[in-house]
């Protein structure tokens, strides 16, 4: 709550209004079927009531027994409970609801207040009076509505209790306010329930992408498809090709070398004697145990693994890392850190918590701690490439692979200053098969963080060649995963969901097939790029003949 106050970015100030709006619906705003609902249980408890006092009234006259009942008194006396179980459910449950939003509406008022400090020329612009009476019945007059700043968008999902309805309202009446024709941006045949609260805002329809598929990859033993997700042609073929070659010459394989999410907050001190202090005690082994039962209480998965810290003048960053199941689990990991932060603050009150993240974790930024320390999963793949193989389906040689790999991955990636970027196009492969199988594609920065190695071996008849990838950062449970297309992607590589029996054991394998397709990818763009090949294939496949056409225009 400190930490929102403080920084409560735009995303936040929008969930959170959005989440008070939404309890609006419990009162005026009832639907008619519930309003009538309503009414009929009253009149039933009223009833009930009125016919249990008399005929309790006329046996005390006549001393007759209460606890013998008659047929008419047992009917009445359910009809008093059912209609008393259903109004104190419905508004209970309404005014707890109130309190709730009572308290984040509150919260909202330190978003507005903040935003109100800024000069801002809209300050002069009346604002439009809310709609906070029941809605009308026709699309029509609700798109209206939004149009003219009566119903903020983002509360169509809660107000009308229907996503899809919520969706199409949105799309006609952001066509009507920007003039633009959104047809290609299709709204039906999508499953807005799946994503409200959880993957995306305000959704105004869905962008297509076509999926490609590369296999089989010949891993550990077994045999997969990875699905890609991607508009760049050339990609999906060329890793399909890889994949051959590495097939052939008797399949690659993996090793993971560290599972652990990191999160690192930032907390500052009167002085840098103190932060040091924190320090030392945080990196303190005696410590590790108590530190731990702190964190490990977010979640039955989060088990903390260490904590690194760096300073900066009076900071402290305290990066965390723990392993987190099959979750990719900065959820988790934000939450285990929070507990230990909140426990700290007993021992240090003169702790200033900056933020739960202080970038040394460091999330979808390049940075060296990432490539060095690894984030996610540290994993190697491997294969020997056989000659015969290289020359027949890459059409190239191994000296020549070698040597454009020293002098392009490794040299020209040493010129270019490079962080973690000594490979062809790991990022290609990274980003596809993300987008396929719901992950974060923000995460593709260090995800994609691969140097790549080839060696000639067996007399220098066969090619040993291996991608390193320290900091792959995939999980198969939360966030977009469990959305239909992306899960079905995880399905189709047998991945889909928790590893119920080892947990971890799914996104350890995802994480192994991602960096397996990258060494397909990375074979066969490094093989097209030595045979000179690229700018030919290319051509055929990134370049329709109607888009020849379009450009010579
Ligand atoms: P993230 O931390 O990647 O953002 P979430 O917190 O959204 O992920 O999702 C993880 C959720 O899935 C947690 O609630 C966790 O309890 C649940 N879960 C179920 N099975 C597993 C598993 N095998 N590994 C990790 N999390 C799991």
């Amino acid at each position: 709550m400190e930490l929102r106050r403080r920084h409560s970015s735009g995303a936040t100030a929008t969930a959170t209004s959005y989440y008070g709006r939404s309890r609006i619906l419990a009162s005026d705003a009832l639907p008619l079927p519930i309003r009538h609902t309503n009414r009929l249980f009253s009149a039933l408890f009223v009833a009930s009531l009125v016919f249990l006092m008399r005929r309790w009234r006329q046996k005390i006259r006549s001393s007759s027994p209460l606890h013998i009942l008659a047929f008419s008194e047992i009917l009445a006396i359910f009809g008093l409970m059912a209609s008393l179980i259903y109004l104190f459910s419905f508004f209970g449950i309404t005014f707890i609801q109130s309190i709730i939003s009572s308290h984040e509406e509150e919260d909202e008022e330190e978003v507005d207040f903040a935003s109100e400090r800024k000069p801002s020329s809209c300050a002069l612009v009346e604002k439009p009076k809310l709609v906070t009476e029941t809605l009308p019945e026709s699309d029509a007059e609700i798109v209206e509505l939004v149009v003219s700043g009566r119903i903020p968008s983002y509360s169509l999902e809660s107000r009308l209790g229907d996503c899809d309805r919520a969706v199409r309202i949105r799309h006609e009446a952001l066509r009507r306010m920007t003039g633009r024709g959104l047809e290609g941006l299709p709204v039906s045949g999508f499953d807005y329930s799946s994503i409200l609260g959880q993957c995306c805002e305000m959704p105004i329809g869905y962008v297509q992408l076509p999926v490609g598929v590369a296999g089989p990859l010949n891993l550990d033993g077994r045999e997969y498809y990875v699905p890609m997700a991607t508009t760049e042609g050339c990609l999906v073929a060329s890793t399909n090709r890889g994949c051959k070659a590495i097939a052939e010459s008797g399949g690659a394989h993996s090793v993971v070398l560290r599972d652990g999410m990191s999160r690192a907050p930032v907390v500052s001190f009167p002085s840098a004697r103190r932060a040091a202090e924190l320090k030392a005690y945080a990196e303190n082994s005696a410590n590790f145990e108590t530190i731990s039962l702190m964190f490990n209480r977010s979640s039955r998965f989060a088990r903390l693994q260490g904590v690194q810290c760096s300073m900066a003048g009076r900071n402290l960053y305290m990066r965390f890392t723990c392993s987190t199941g099959d979750a990719m689990g900065m959820n988790m990991v934000s939450k285990g850190v929070q507990n230990v932060l909140d426990f700290l603050q007993a021992d240090f009150p003169d702790m200033e918590i900056i933020s739960i993240s202080g970038n040394f974790c460091s999330d979808k930024k390049p940075a060296a701690v990432n490539w060095i320390e690894g984030r996610g999963k540290s994993v190697v793949c491997e294969a020997t490439i056989n000659g015969e193989v290289i020359k027949r389906v890459l059409k190239t040689t191994v000296p020549a692979l070698v040597e454009l790999n020293t002098i392009k991955n490794l040299a020209g990636s040493a010129v270019a200053g490079a962080l973690g970027g000594f490979n062809a196009h790991a990022s290609n492969i990274v980003s596809a098969v993300f987008i396929a199988t719901g992950q974060d594609p923000a995460q593709n920065v260090e995800s994609s963080h691969c140097i790549t190695m080839m060696e000639a071996v067996n007399d220098g008849e066969d090619l040993h060649v291996s991608v390193t990838m320290p900091s792959i950062e995939v999980g198969t449970v939360g966030g977009g995963t469990q959305l239909a297309s992306q899960s079905a992607c995880l399905d189709l590589l047998g991945l889909k969901g928790p590893n119920t029996e080892s947990p971890g054991s799914n996104s350890r394998l995802l994480a192994s097939i991602v960096a397996g397709a990258v060494l397909a990818g990375e074979l066969s763009l490094m093989s097209a790029l030595a045979a000179g090949q690229l700018v030919k294939s290319h051509m055929k496949y990134n370049r329709s003949s109607r888009d020849i056409a379009g450009a010579a225009q």
